[in-house]
C-alpha cells in the first residue's frame, strides 16, 4: 500500500518541496496530470501521486514531473506489483531539484542519447535512471558495447537511412 497524504517528513523534502514548485517543474507535472485527465492525490513525503494519466506518451510504467509522480494504473495496484517503482520515481524528484527545475529534460535526453549510443537501451548508461536504480525502475541492465562498435552501428543505421527512404517512396 501507498501510505497517502503526509506532509514532508523532514527539512530535506520541505526544501525538495518548496524548490520544485519555485523552480516550476512541481507546476509543470500538476498541468502535464490535469491535462492527462489523471486524478491527484497527496503521497508520501510530500510528493503528488497522479493516477488515471490517458495519453500513451511517454511509454514509461510511471513518470515524474517535479514533484508529481503520474501513472495510468492505480498508485496502490502499482505499488503491490513494483513494491520499488515509487523509491525509483521519487529519486527522479530529487534531480528535478537539482537541476533547477526544467533543465533536467536536456540533460536527461543528452544522457539517454548516450545510453542509446553505448548500450543500444535508454536507460542503462543514462546517469539518471542508474543514479534513480535501474532495477527498481523495471530496467535490465544491458551491457555497454565498445565505443567504435557502437559508433559504427549508429554510423550504418544513420546511413542507411536514405536508402530506406528510397524503398517506402518507390
Ligand atoms: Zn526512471
Amino acid at each position: 500500500m501507498v501510505r497517502k497524504g503526509s506532509r514532508p517528513q523532514n527539512r530535506r523534502q520541505w526544501v525538495r518541496a518548496v524548490g520544485n514548485i519555485v523552480n516550476l517543474s512541481t507546476p509543470a507535472g500538476v498541468l502535464v496530470s490535469v491535462l492527462g485527465g489523471a486524478r491527484i492525490q497527496t503521497g508520501p513525503r510530500g510528493l503528488l501521486l497522479a493516477e488515471g494519466y490517458r495519453p500513451r506518451f511517454p511509454v514509461a510504467g510511471a513518470f515524474t514531473v517535479g514533484n508529481v509522480i503520474v501513472s495510468r494504473q492505480p498508485w496502490d495496484l502499482l505499488a503491490r506489483r513494483f513494491p520499488q517503482l515509487l523509491e525509483h520515481e521519487e529519486r527522479h524528484t530529487w534531480q528535478y531539484l537539482y537541476c533547477g527545475g526544467l533543465l533536467y529534460y536536456p540533460a536527461y535526453t543528452a544522457c539517454m542519447g548516450w545510453s542509446v549510443l553505448r548500450t543500444g537501451d535508454r536507460a542503462s548508461a543514462n546517469f539518471f535512471e542508474r543514479r534513480a536504480g535501474l532495477a527498481a525502475g523495471g530496467y535490465h541492465e544491458r551491457p555497454a558495447r565498445p565505443l567504435r562498435s557502437a559508433v559504427g552501428a549508429q554510423m550504418s543505421m544513420l546511413r542507411s537511412i536514405p536508402r530506406r527512404l528510397a524503398e517506402r517512396f518507390r
